[in-house]
C-alpha cells in the first residue's frame, strides 16, 4: 500500500504559533553540551491542542542529521529525513504498530491506519484505537537495548490504551534509562494512564495556549468565513470557549455539519416539550437534516448549555441563548440527568449498529420529556 503523501507532512509542517517557546526551550536543551532532553516525555491533553503536530515535528528534528543548522525544524533532505518520508526510519519505533502520523499537522485527531503492517488487529479511523499490549512492549526491547550509534525514539500513540501488563513492562524499561533512547507518549486521555508511568515521564506543557494566539490562528484558518458567512471575533471566541481553548477543535467545531443547527435544535426542543410537534414528526424531519451521530454531538453540546442555564451560569453560546426559552420552566437536574442517560444509551446502541431511524426516534422521545 502506498502511504498518503500527507504522512511525511506531519514531520515537516510549520510550528504552531503557541508552541514556539516550548520548541525553543526543548531544542536548546538538546543542543546544550550534554543533551538534556528528558528520557521520557508525555504529550497529553484533549484533542485539538496540536500535540501530535508538535511530537512528530520534534521526532523529525531529533533524528535529523543537520539539526544544529536547522534549529527550527528538520532539514527535510538528509538521510534521516528521507527515511522518515519513506516511512522506514531504522531509529524510530511507533506503537501501536499499524499507526503512522497522517494528517496531524492541521488537526490533532487520532492517527490513521497503515494496512501493510496490521496484524489482523484491525485499526480504523473512526473507532477506538487498537490497544498497546505487553507483547508490543516486549517486541520493542531489542530496539531499545541494541546500543550503537545515534538517537533512537519510541513513540507510544494513545498511551492510555496500554494494558496493565503493557504499562508494567514499559515501567521497567523507563526505570532503566538507556543512553540515546527517548520515549514520547501521546494521549488524549492522560487520566487513564497509570500514575506510576506518569511519574516517570515529563509532561510537555502543550495545553498552555495564549488566548490571543489561539484567536488569531482560528481566525486565520477559517479565513473569516464559514459556510459563506462572515465569522466575527465574538463567534470565534465562542468557538474557542466551546472547544475548551483547543484551536484545532474550535476549527473542527465551526466546520461540523451541526454547529449551524443549534438554534434549530432549540426550536425543535421547544416544540416537543410544548406538544406542538410529535416526536415521530421531529425524528422524520431531523433524519433529513443530519446523520444521527452528528445529532448526538449537537444534543450533548446543547444539553451542557441547558444545564448551565439551570444553574444560573452565564451562557456559553451567546448567539443562540437569547431565543432559547419559552414560559415553560427550565428542566430540573433530574430531567437533565435522565436525558444524559438516554443519550448514553443511544450512543451505546449506535456502537451495536442500531439503525439511524430507531436511534432518532428514541432520542426525540427522550427530548420531548426533557
Ligand atoms: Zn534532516
Amino acid at each position: 500500500m502506498t502511504l498518503p503523501t500527507t504522512t511525511a507532512d506531519a514531520y515537516f509542517a510549520p510550528l504552531l504559533p503557541w508552541q514556539t517557546a516550548l520548541w525553543a526551550q526543548l531544542t536548546s536543551r538538546v543542543l546544550s553540551s550534554s543533551n538534556q532532553l528528558p528520557h521520557a516525555l508525555l504529550a497529553a491533553g484533549m484533542s485539538g491542542l496540536g500535540k501530535r503536530a508538535f511530537v512528530w515535528r520534534l521526532v523529525a528534528w531529533l533524528l535529523c542529521r543537520q539539526r544544529e543548522q536547522h534549529v527550527r525544524g528538520a532539514c527535510g533532505v538528509c538521510e534521516s529525513c528521507q527515511w522518515l518520508k519513506s516511512g522506514t526510519h531504522p531509529n524510530l519505533a511507533v506503537l501501536p504498530h499499524q499507526l503512522l502520523p497522517v494528517e496531524v499537522a492541521e488537526d490533532d485527531t487520532p492517527l490513521k491506519s497503515r494496512d501493510k503492517k496490521s496484524k489482523g488487529n484491525k485499526a480504523n479511523t473512526e473507532g477506538a484505537p487498537p490497544r498497546i499490549k505487553v507483547d508490543d512492549i516486549r517486541e520493542l526491547q531489542p530496539f531499545i537495548y541494541q546500543g550503537g550509534q545515534g538517537l533512537r525514539i519510541c513513540v507510544l500513540e494513545h498511551a492510555e490504551t496500554m494494558t496493565v501488563a503493557a504499562s508494567n513492562a514499559l515501567l521497567k524499561t523507563l526505570e532503566e534509562p538507556q543512553a540515546q533512547v527517548h520515549f514520547i507518549l501521546i494521549s488524549d486521555h492522560p487520566a487513564q494512564i497509570l500514575p506510576t508511568i506518569k511519574s516517570r515521564v515529563q509532561q510537555l506543557p502543550l495545553h498552555r495556549i495564549e488566548t490571543r494566539l489561539a484567536l488569531d490562528y482560528v481566525t486565520n484558518k477559517l479565513g473569516s468565513v464559514v459556510n459563506h458567512e462572515r465569522v466575527s471575533q465574538d463567534e470565534i471566541a465562542q468557538l474557542l470557549t466551546l472547544a475548551e481553548g483547543a484551536p484545532m477543535a474550535a476549527i473542527r467545531l465551526a466546520q461540523s455539519p451541526w454547529y449551524g443547527k443549534r438554534a434549530l435544535w432549540l426550536t425543535t426542543w421547544q416544540a416537543l416539550r410544548e406538544h406542538r410537534r410529535s416526536s415521530t414528526a421531529a425524528s422524520d424531519y431531523w433524519q433529513s437534516q443530519l446523520d444521527i451521530d452528528a445529532f448526538i454531538q449537537l444534543s450533548e453540546v446543547m444539553l451542557t448549555e441547558i444545564q448551565r442555564m439551570s444553574l444560573d451560569l452565564p451562557p456559553r453560546q451567546a448567539d443562540i441563548s437569547a431565543q432559547t426559552l419559552t414560559d415553560k420552566p427550565l428542566p430540573d437536574m433530574l430531567a437533565i440527568s435522565d436525558f444524559a442517560d438516554s443519550l448514553q444509551r443511544i450512543k451505546i446502541a449506535r456502537l451495536q449498529n442500531v439503525q439511524d431511524k430507531f436511534a432518532y426516534d428514541a432520542l426525540m422521545q427522550a427530548l420531548s420529556v426533557l
